[in-house]
Formats: C-alpha cells, sequence, structure tokens
C-alpha cells in the first residue's frame, strides 16, 4: 500500500467514526450553505388575486388582515360544503368584505343516487350562482371513488355531466376541475418515490394499485373541455400535469377555453425554473395565481419571491409535511406577466 493510500484509508476510518451513516431520513436536514442574494418580497408587486383557496374554516377578519399585510386583494375561497352550508359561507364573507372575498361552489353528489340528481344539479348551479358562486368545483373523487346508482364508476367525461357544463357557460362562470393528483402518488411509496416522506405522512393519498391510471383521468378531463368549448374550465394545480409542462403547454395550446391555476405547485415549478419560466411566458394569459395553503405572511411571501425574484434554492411554500426533498429558483417574471397571473386573468373570470 502507498503512502498516500494508507492515509487516505485513516481518514475515511476516522470520519466514518463520526458520523452516523444509517442516519433515519427524517433526522436528515441540510441546511444550505449557498451564500446567494435573498431578497424577502413583503408585498405582491401588483395587488394579486389568490384563485385557490378554501377558507372555510378561517375567520374572515383574521384572513383580512394578512391580505392587507401582503398585498392580497381578493381570494377567492373553494367552498367544500354544499347546500344550504355552502350558502352560509357565501354569506359569511360576504357580509366581511364582498370586495376582498369570492367563492367557488363545490359539487354536492350527496343525493347522486335519487332519481333526477343529474337535472337537479344543473338547477343548483343555477341558484348558487344567483346566491354569489363564483364558479363550481369538481374534485378528484370524480372518476375515483363516486359510483352512480348502477354501481358503475362515474367517469370525468360521463356524458350526463354535460347539461351542467353547458349550464355554465350559459351562466357564464368557470368549472373547475381538480382530477387525479401528482404523478408520485400513482407510484408505490417506497425508496424510490420522490414524495416518500408526504406520502408516509399521508398515505391515503396514494393511487398505487388503482384499476384507473393517471393517463385515463387526464384523458377524461381533457374531453370535456373539447366537448364544451363555449365553457370556462381552470384545471387545478397546473392541470395536475407540472411534472410535464410540455403536456400542459399543449393542453393550453389546443383548448383556448382553458385556465390553469398553481395553486400548491410552487415546488413543482420552482425545481424546473428554465422550463416553468417559459411555460409562464408562452402562456401568460392563462395561468392563475392561487396558493391552496392556510393564508399567512410566510406562505405569501414565498410564492411572491418565487414569482418575483431571481433568487437560488430557497424553501417552497407548502404544508407540513413538505412534498419533496429539494429547493426552488426564483422565476423573475416581467412586469406584463406578473399583472396578469396575479390579478388580470382572474378578473376575467370573476363576475364583473
Ligand atoms: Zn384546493
Amino acid at each position: 500500500m502507498s503512502k498516500h493510500a494508507e492515509s487516505q484509508d485513516k481518514f475515511i476510518a476516522m470520519v466514518s467514526a463520526k458520523a452516523e451513516v444509517n442516519l433515519p431520513l427524517g433526522e436528515f436536514q441540510p441546511r444550505s450553505m449557498l451564500v446567494t442574494p435573498v431578497n424577502e418580497i413583503q408585498q405582491a408587486k401588483f395587488p394579486a388575486i389568490d384563485y385557490h383557496n378554501h377558507l372555510d374554516a378561517q375567520d374572515p377578519a383574521a384572513v383580512l388582515k394578512v391580505m392587507d399585510v401582503c398585498g392580497i386583494e381578493r381570494i377567492v375561497n373553494i367552498t367544500m360544503k354544499v347546500g344550504s352550508e355552502a350558502v352560509a359561507v357565501i354569506k359569511r364573507f360576504n357580509a366581511e368584505a364582498p370586495d376582498r372575498f369570492s367563492t367557488i361552489a363545490w359539487m354536492d353528489w350527496t343525493d347522486m343516487h335519487a332519481p333526477g340528481f343529474f337535472s337537479r344539479s344543473v338547477d343548483r348551479l343555477e341558484k348558487l350562482v344567483e346566491q354569489g358562486a363564483c364558479g363550481l368545483k369538481i374534485w378528484k373523487d370524480l372518476g375515483t371513488s363516486l359510483r352512480d346508482s348502477a354501481g358503475e364508476m362515474l367517469q370525468v367525461d360521463d356524458e350526463r355531466l354535460a347539461p351542467l357544463f353547458e349550464k355554465a357557460a350559459e351562466l357564464k362562470v368557470p368549472i373547475m376541475f381538480h382530477t387525479a393528483d401528482p404523478d408520485a402518488f400513482f407510484f408505490p411509496i417506497d425508496g424510490e418515490n420522490e414524495r416518500y416522506e408526504e406520502l408516509a405522512a399521508h398515505p391515503e393519498w396514494s393511487f398505487h394499485g388503482s384499476h384507473f391510471s393517471k393517463e385515463q383521468l387526464l384523458r377524461q378531463r381533457d374531453k370535456v373541455f373539447a366537448r364544451h368549448p363555449r365553457t370556462t374550465f381552470v384545471a387545478a394545480h397546473v392541470a395536475e400535469r407540472s411534472e410535464k409542462l410540455s403536456y400542459v403547454s399543449e393542453l393550453l395550446n389546443q383548448h383556448p377555453n382553458l385556465y390553469v391555476d398553481i395553486g400548491a405547485r410552487a415546488a413543482e415549478l420552482g425545481r424546473q425554473p428554465y422550463t416553468a419560466r417559459d411555460f409562464f411566458l408562452k402562456h401568460a394569459d392563462r395561468i392563475l395565481f392561487g396558493t391552496d395553503l392556510v393564508p399567512e405572511p410566510n406562505m405569501y411571501r414565498l410564492h411572491f419571491r418565487f414569482l418575483e425574484t431571481a433568487d437560488e434554492y430557497f424553501e417552497y411554500p407548502s404544508h407540513a409535511s413538505r412534498q419533496g426533498r429539494w429547493q426552488i429558483y426564483g422565476l423573475f417574471l416581467p412586469d406584463d406577466v406578473l399583472r396578469l397571473v396575479y390579478r388580470e386573468n382572474a378578473l376575467r373570470l370573476l363576475p364583473q
């Protein structure tokens, strides 16, 4: 053994004696040693509309304070309540500040097995819009768990829902689809899964082993966009394909009646800053700012930092169990793009 190799061996032995090689994953919380610019943005550069949030459990007055501090002009609350409870939510937020809150209604499936359900849903939408709802959200239970009275899984493109989408066009309110989930949720929860810790904390979020694929679900949804060209659709969470922005870009090209929101996808977009920036520049008039996270100053400020600055390798806004072990990069979007994404695109979808 050479003198050099010998000293290297000694060094390795010394280091591994100090370090615990089999450190539990949860205890591995590395701090970045990078020294690069840090731009803390206190307020959005332009008044912003958070088009994807859930405020049912929040106190409107407390939320307003956060909005004022952060420069949030309006939050669109996607209520998860139905029936009279949904109407109560609309009233509660309108009573506090009708010019600061809007409400998207939640599709009510509670009586889906009673005769006349599909035409009743059309009437319901009409009533909800009369009472102030500015859209209707259809969640991922459609296509994955809802079964009709014959016991068949209801498909996203089920023809019986077509009159509902036509009614939305007539009423000039968008239909928001949250169909499927992140790609990783369709893979085993194991050491190769990039969202292992999140799925380990929420195994019920996994679709692995289902009889349907994510591709099938998105195909059904995309067929609805084509079938109702007069209806405006919002495909939530970057059309649930932020892992493959070329797909979303093509989807937006194919369907001029489609918008996407970025709710809960800053992590995905911010880890592919070159591709994401191109995507924003190309589709600036079709992307909606949205967060899908509890309104608090730090959450909003991380979004502003992501959209407005060229900061590198920083924490993404997230729920407690995080989305994956990576950091994000700012997109330094130009002002005209920021204006559209923060506000103007949403204004086009809200009643005047
Ligand atoms: Zn949501």
